[in-house]
């Protein structure tokens, strides 16, 4: 590893806004509710983490379903 300064000319890019497609609670799931909920709360409050946690969560549990 050098410490030569980078050439570059551009800052790094921050992730495009491209949001994937989002899990969708499934049926009368209560647990699934509960998170699309927060998903909510978290995206009302401009929290982008915890927006993604909650998709990351959502999806995990709903594999369960089957
Ligand atoms: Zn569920």
């Amino acid at each position: 590893m050098t410490t030569e300064p980078t050439r570059h000319s551009t800052p790094p890019v921050e992730l495009p806004l491209r949001w994937e497609r989002e899990p969708d609670p499934a049926g009368a799931c209560p647990d699934c509710a509960e998170l699309v909920a927060a998903r909510s709360r978290a995206r009302a409050r401009g929290d982008r983490s915890a927006v993604s946690d909650c998709n990351v969560l959502l999806r995990r549990h709903r594999q369960g379903h089957r």
